[in-house]
């Protein structure tokens, strides 16, 4: 198989469009006409593979699905209009009322929102264990469990955990493992090797190249027997191992609608022949400015996982290898602090977003994780003294100066 960047370049459009695009075009229209009522019919019925509409598919989505897929090695992917489609499409397919979700406090905030303020009220029960309490989580499981959730690496928190350990586990007790990649993408994390069973993504971040649009995937790694799913172990005598995809696909998908953009598509495939240079650069930025951050007298505390010091870094070590992603966090004196640090900043952007290319500042406790009490964000790992930087491919130099003047404001 060939490597990472020229599948990511090359992908798997080639000498199919009429006049020899050696892209694949936006196809930015609707509908797909065909040419007698028989092939609609036969379309419609799932035995003619055809377009119809793009809210189910179009040519340049399934180009950047098949770019994913090759990439990821997963089985199938789908594209969706968001990270967030991706997360509740894929726990829509999984699980239904009265059955429950297996899961951290240590996640995105608005997912936690999803989880706990969405789902919850529909009659999903929402269980919350610590991830790197692979006991707990066990005793967790039961037969209404119909999946468990975590993030690879958790934002903000940047907690680790070890996907294989707990992949053994939810295979045992037959419960799909689904894990959220998106901060550090197939690229970095190969998840499937380590034993998840479905891979959501938020392809806004690295994926986009640069913040260019919103989108999310799902990857279904093509490792889960469903006829051990409750929900899906009908779709599995019809679809057998594509019962997970078909079921989204044919019901939650369609139904909620929240198809990627045909133009957003084709950013993201611009973004992913691009994507190993960018995060690689992203990498060592992060690790460097880590240090710098470390050795600072004004900085109370650093987490990166990529710094030998970091509770994480020996699991992420043996998961990810020699790269940890370009988020990292540090504490100040307080929240005051921070606001007088983040407002010194002329290089680094104060914004909500993560893996542009743009390295990015945001204080949590103020902004996303806002709609908490004081105790539920300290439980999800937030504290008022924290800033969350995402590190983009700047000038390191650059990016050490603008620091230092974020320092010297308050001194
Ligand atoms: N998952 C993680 C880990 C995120 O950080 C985010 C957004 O920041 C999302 C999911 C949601 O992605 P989107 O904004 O594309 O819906």
């Amino acid at each position: 198989m060939k490597g990472f960047a020229t599948r990511a370049v090359h992908g798997t459009f080639s000498g199919k469009d009429p006049n020899g695009a050696l892209r694949m075009p936006v196809y930015d229209g609707v509908a797909f006409e065909h040419e007698n009522s028989a092939s609609l019919a036969q379309t419609f019925a799932g035995r003619k593979p055809a377009y119809v509409y793009t809210r189910l598919a179009n040519p340049t989505v399934q180009d950047f699905e098949q770019r994913l897929q090759s990439l990821s090695g997963g089985l199938a992917v789908l594209a969706l209009s968001s990270g967030m489609a991706a997360i509740s499409n894929t726990i829509m397919t999984l699980a239904e009322a009265g059955a429950n979700i297996v899961t951290t406090r240590k996640l995105f905030g608005n997912t936690l929102s999803l989880l706990s303020k969405t789902f919850q009220p529909w009659g999903l029960s929402v269980r919350y264990v610590s991830m790197l309490d692979t006991c707990a989580l066990e005793q967790a499981i039961d037969n209404g469990t119909r999946a468990v959730f975590l993030e690879s690496i958790s934002n903000p928190q940047l907690e680790v955990a070890d996907c294989a350990k707990i992949a053994a586990i939810t295979a045992k007790h037959g419960v799909p493992l689904v894990v959220d990649n998106t901060l550090l993408t197939p690229y970095l994390f190969d998840s499937k090797k380590a034993g998840v069973n479905i891979e959501v993504l938020s392809t806004t971040k690295y994926i986009s190249g640069g913040a260019t649009s919103v989108g999310g995937a799902i990857i279904d790694n093509g490792n889960f027997d469903w006829r051990r799913s409750p929900k899906l172990a009908g779709a599995a005598e019809r679809f057998g191992s594509m019962a997970f995809m078909a079921s989204l696909r044919q019901e939650v998908f369609r139904n909620f609608g929240a198809c990627l953009a045909p133009h957003n598509a084709y950013l993201q495939s611009l973004g992913l022949e691009t994507l190993s240079l960018r995060v690689d650069r992203s990498c060592d930025n992060a690790l460097a400015l880590a240090r710098f951050l470390a050795e600072h007298p004004q900085v109370a505390a650093v987490n990166y996982p990529g710094l030998p010091e970091a509770g994480s870094h020996a699991v992420a070590k043996q998961q990810f290898g020699a790269s940890f992603g370009g988020l990292l966090t540090f504490d100040l004196a307080d929240e005051e602090v921070c606001y007088a640090f983040m407002d010194a900043l002329r290089v680094i952007r104060r914004a909500t977003n993560l893996n542009d290319n743009k390295s990015l500042i945001l204080h949590p406790w103020s902004t996303i994780y806002a709609e908490y009490s004081p105790e539920e964000r300290l439980a999800a790992g937030v504290r008022p003294s924290m800033l969350r930087l995402s590190v983009g491919i700047e000038d390191w130099d650059d990016l050490v100066e603008d620091l230092e003047r974020g320092f010297n404001h308050h001194d």
